[in-house]
């Protein structure tokens, strides 16, 4: 076999990626699968994006768009059956990364996290709120000017010029 015959392993077209069979990520934390030979599998790129952090055996049979059952692969029964022989050759399970980080430190990391979230949504409302503030004042002035966009901003302040 070349590396040319190798086929994406839920559809069956021609392979461009190595997917993660389990997702490294999902929901934006880590779930404690790693990056091993075990846990990838030849796939094509558009089967690779769609799946993104799902699961697998969900994602295939799933409406998804770009799924292998949306997309009508004819042999979804056989594939599955050979993934689902594949990870129980390769036995793999995730690592407990909370349990290897240390406790605390891995859920006061977290927690931080999302209190900096939380931060950047009040921030982004208050900038909104200052936007209609600043256009409610301008819009009662006489002669009120617009803020312009970022095109003539450029141009005013020399910048284009360079
Ligand atoms: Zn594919």
């Amino acid at each position: 076999m070349t590396p040319d015959a190798i086929t994406c392993i839920y559809c069956g077209a021609a392979a461009t990626d190595w997917d993660h069979l389990r997702p490294l990520v999902r929901k934006k934390r880590p779930t404690g699968y790693i990056n091993e030979v075990r846990n990838l599998v030849p796939s094509c790129g558009p089967c690779n994006q769609s799946k993104s952090g799902s699961d697998w055996r969900r994602w295939m049979v799933s409406a998804a768009r770009g799924s292998p059952k949306a997309k009508g692969v004819a042999d979804l029964d056989e594939r599955i059956a050979r993934l689902e022989s594949f990870e129980a050759w390769g036995k793999v399970e995730p690592l407990d990364l909370r349990d290897l980080a240390g406790a605390e430190n891995w859920e006061s990391y977290w927690q931080r996290l999302a209190t900096i979230e939380q931060k950047m949504q009040e921030a982004q409302l208050q900038a909104a709120e200052l936007q209609a503030a600043i256009r409610g004042a301008l819009s009662t002035r006489e002669g009120a000017v617009s803020f312009g966009t970022p095109e003539s901003v450029k141009k005013d302040d020399g910048e284009t010029a360079r």
